[in-house]
């Protein structure tokens, strides 16, 4: 397991990756995705994802920015067979969003756990997809 990104909820991708340069990374890919342009920043093994909503109101990352400002919108936590996992967390009475994973962005399953159940934290998990 590892942290496999972490989301950040920016107004303009572009803008938020210069951050990013200044420090010398790059980013790497993006792509349209659910009304959000994402950007990936590869560090190491993890990489940050920039997110930005297309429309104000076209994505959760527009009424996120809308409601908190830019910032750390989710972590994500790289795991095998996360259709069991999330049963089990079921199973122990945590709160899901995604009982069955969907599909994000490179083509990876992922499923979100609610802040209710993590300390406040919006919680992913993700896995290779199947291809
Ligand atoms: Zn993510």
């Amino acid at each position: 397991m590892k942290i496999d990104h972490v989301g950040i909820a920016v107004k303009d991708i572009q803008e938020a990756a210069k951050v990013y340069e200044a420090i010398g990374v790059r980013m790497e890919h993006t792509e349209e995705l659910q009304g959000m342009k994402v950007g990936f920043l590869q560090v190491g093994e993890s990489s940050i994802e920039l997110l930005q909503s297309i429309t104000p109101d076209s994505s959760p990352i527009g009424k996120f920015i809308e409601k908190k400002g830019e910032g750390i919108h989710h972590i994500a936590i790289y795991a095998e067979n996360i259709e069991q996992k999330l049963k089990e967390l079921e199973e122990k009475g945590f709160r899901l969003i995604d009982k069955t994973p969907r599909s994000g962005a490179h083509g990876k399953k992922v499923a979100f756990l609610h802040p209710k159940s993590t300390n406040g934290v919006l919680l992913e998990l993700c896995e290779k997809g199947d291809e």
